[in-house]
């Protein structure tokens, strides 16, 4: 097994001794008191925000855990008081739209200097699991200067790795058209994008695949079973997301959670209750801190997706940390009653292992009642699979709940919504207080 490419990329960058965790360690709390220094200076809300965190009252990474986290509703309610930089000298804006009720929009913005290092880290993350031979497919999006595919593809082609970036999945025809033209190995995209591409056209996948990263979402395990079952291709996940400056971390050949971009990024896990370190091994809300940001550096931004460190070494032999699988997000846990849970996560090991299905929708009606709109590309097996999911989900949680499955009439195969947006549990009672 290949030792994970990131150890030297951090080494590299970080001019620490070979396979010295404390001085990795050293390294990002020095990064770390910089970039406070330099957002107090610069930006409106942390000058306000770090106010009363004074000069020299910092002085190890356990005073750090102490500081106030950075709330993604801050961003939204004044996304130019974070910016560091002159308007000018913003290269990229991304506009996110959020679940806020006043339609108010996540933006986020970069430089020229904060793309390259993306753009870094993807050329070496991407050696993970390619080299100069492959031919990578790229389904996300990619039309923009600085978008994640148009940076995916410069580090591609500085490490001589051929690629295509197509968008996200529209036309199945078109796409399988160009795997056989362009003799396409390796895809990277949406995990239920891909998912759906390989049930519907496994033809070209069996025959030209061999391997595959999902990127953007978290990855169901009963997703990954499959891709591998049939097409016996390993899968790898990458973590990230666009506060991150897109890329976050990657798994190696152990495929078995990602190592980091310590250069760049300080990863914390925490208890979301009561916002205290969580030991590893122990589940808790990621927690980032970017060390080498110029437009807009974040200090303990809380993502609310839920994972955990690894409390062993990876098998690859590096000495990174481990970062499991992301195991889906906060909101996406839903309390029925007092401390039962329904999770998108658990449905979706249920549902997505029909492989008739094409997609679905969770709306939880009221406490009692969770419908699901499943879309089929074999309308025929609807009466089955609405049978096994209502029992087997009635059998699985530990609260009794009526499960209605309706046939999603609109969503044909060749239709694929167009959408990076993250599935969710719709909850009805929240959005009727919201009202
Ligand atoms: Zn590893």
């Amino acid at each position: 097994m290949k030792k994970t490419p990131l150890e030297d990329w951090i080494v590299n960058r970080t001019r620490i001794s070979p396979g010295n965790q404390t001085e990795l360690a050293a390294y990002q709390f020095k990064k770390i008191l910089e970039t406070m220094d330099y957002v107090k200076k610069n930006s409106a809300f942390y000058k306000k925000h770090l106010d009363l965190i004074g000069e020299n009252t910092i002085s190890s990474l356990d005073d750090f855990k102490k500081i106030p986290f950075t709330y993604p509703e801050d961003i939204e309610k004044s996304p130019y008081s974070f910016l560091c930089v002159p308007q000018q000298k913003v290269d990229r804006i991304v506009t996110l739209n959020t679940s806020g009720t006043n339609g108010e929009k996540k933006r986020l913005f970069f430089t020229d200097k904060d793309l390259l290092l993306t753009v870094d880290f993807f050329n070496y993350g991407m050696r993970s699991l390619t080299d100069s031979t492959d031919r990578v497919l790229v389904l996300l999006p990619g039309n923009t200067y600085g978008s994640i595919g148009d940076l995916l593809k410069k580090a591609l082609t500085l490490s001589g790795v051929s690629s295509t970036v197509y968008g996200l999945l529209s036309n199945l025809d078109e796409v399988e058209k160009i795997i056989d033209e362009r003799d396409i190995n390796c895809i990277v995209g949406v995990p239920i994008q891909v998912l759906y591409f390989s049930r519907l056209k496994s033809d070209v996948f069996k025959r030209k695949i061999k391997k595959l990263l999902l990127s953007t979402d978290y990855v169901p395990e009963a997703m990954i079973n499959e891709l591998n079952r049939n097409f016996n291709c390993p899968v790898f996940t990458h973590y990230g997301m666009t506060e991150m400056g897109y890329g976050g971390g990657v798994e190696c050949e152990a495929l078995n959670g990602y190592h980091l971009r310590e250069a760049d990024l300080y990863v914390e896990i925490i208890n979301p209750y009561s916002g205290a370190p969580v030991e590893n091994g122990e589940v808790g809300e990621v927690v980032f801190t970017t060390l080498t940001r110029e437009a807009m550096p974040l200090i303990r931004y809380r993502t609310g997706d839920i994972a955990a460190f690894s409390d062993k070494p990876c098998p690859c032999g590096t000495f990174l940390r481990t970062l499991k699988r992301v195991e889906g997000r906060l909101e996406n846990r839903v309390e029925i009653s007092r401390g039962a849970f329904l999770e998108l996560k658990t449905l979706d090991e249920i549902i997505l292992q029909f492989e008739e299905i094409i997609d679905y929708q969770a709306v939880l009606k009221d406490s009692n009642t969770l419908e699901l709109e499943i879309a089929l590309y074999d309308e025929s097996s609807y009466p089955a699979v609405r049978r096994q999911i209502s029992t087997t989900i009635q059998e699985t949680f530990p609260f009794s709940l009526n499960v209605k499955v309706n046939k999603n009439q609109e969503k044909k195969p060749n239709q694929l919504v167009n959408s990076m947006l993250k599935r969710k549990i719709s909850d009805m009672r929240k959005e009727r207080r919201n009202e």
